[in-house]
């Protein structure tokens, strides 16, 4: 496994530094692989143009969906969550817009908010790199643009190297650390099972759990640094994590799924209900979140951040392992493997 993740790893590094000396291959390939290096760059051309120009949007939407690099990742993202793209009720987003006066749009509140944060972009890179990177294996560097748009159905989501923001969320420095610790967790993707087989979902349910526990925990840490954190209730991650009614309620609610995994993966009508109940356990009721957060709080107050930083690598079973290993059976979270 270890080799493998070396070996995709370099592939990435030397792609970047072909053009290079052979003598300085090796150090720009040092620095392109060193987590410090990471670059965070944000980008609201997307939110001017929907603002300030909706008119021009309007007389040719299908050329702005595949033009702008936003919505050409949010395009991405309907397809990935299975969620059609509302185009008349977009049209209307848009449209209201375009109905108020030019000096109104200059005043939009998420235009402000993201041109505000586009100034702070150096400052954010100096402080976030620094803090994500202790987080990440130090080989692993984070490369990528957030992009801030507007009329889209999702507060933010990361595609690829990229990150897609909702305007109104331009200021949430919290949540830009939850997506940027994902794109550094991505690039160690230690599972190598074939897609489709059984041992594949199995990894991939436990792998979302890490995923979505370690960005939550990441993120948590982060307060203090990084305060803008203002979550609709129901996805209150952080508080909920602090409320033992909810913590229990949760971790029972996604042991008792894990529970019925091995049967449900019987049957083509189990696995659809397997990935429905996982989607409204896992991340509607955010059990991936708050449980996975405990889990790598637990590991980090317990062994230690090395400890923690290591999961990444050795895989979405290693840090179900380790977590179980130090917590009461009560809390143990279930585990098919064994
Ligand atoms: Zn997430």
């Amino acid at each position: 496994m270890k080799y493998i993740l070396t070996v995709s790893l370099f592939t990435i590094c030397l792609l970047d530094s072909t053009i290079l000396k052979s003598q300085q291959i090796n150090q720009k390939e040092k620095l392109q692989c060193d987590c410090l290096q990471s670059k965070i760059r944000f980008d609201n051309s997307s939110l001017e143009k929907i603002v300030i120009h909706p008119e021009e949007i309007l007389n040719n939407p299908d050329s702005f969906w595949i033009s702008d690099s936003a919505y050409q990742l949010v395009k991405l993202w309907h397809q990935r969550v299975s969620l059609p793209i509302p185009m008349d009720q977009w049209k209307t987003w848009i449209q209201s817009f375009k109905d108020i006066s030019v000096e109104e749009r200059e005043k939009n509140s998420q235009l402000i908010a993201s041109r505000n944060m586009l100034k702070k972009e150096k400052e954010f890179n100096e402080k976030a790199v620094l803090y994500l990177c202790s987080f990440l294996p130090k080989d692993c560097p984070i490369n990528t643009t957030i992009y801030f748009t507007t009329a889209i159905m999702a507060s933010g989501f990361q595609m690829g190297n990229s990150i897609v923001i909702y305007g109104a969320n331009s200021d949430k420095d919290n949540l830009f650390i939850h997506e940027l610790f994902h794109q550094g967790f991505d690039r160690y993707k230690p599972i190598n099972l074939e897609k489709g087989s059984k041992n594949f979902t199995l990894n991939q349910i436990y792998n979302d759990l890490q995923n979505e526990g370690m960005a939550t925990y990441v993120g948590y840490r982060a307060l203090y640094e990084f305060p803008n954190y203002d979550p609709d209730p129901k996805r209150d991650d952080y508080g909920f994590l602090q409320d033992t009614l909810i913590f229990e309620r949760l971790h029972d609610l996604l042991n008792t799924v894990l529970k019925k995994v091995p049967s449900l993966l019987e049957t083509e009508k189990g696995q659809k209900e397997l990935q429905d109940t996982l989607w409204q356990i896992g991340s509607m009721d955010r059990a991936y979140y708050v449980i996975g957060c405990y889990m790598a709080k637990v590991i980090d107050e317990k062994l230690g951040r090395q400890a923690l930083v290591e999961t990444i690598s050795t895989g979405p079973q290693s840090f179900l392992h380790k977590y179980n290993s130090l917590v009461d059976d009560k809390l143990k979270v279930f585990d098919i493997f064994e």
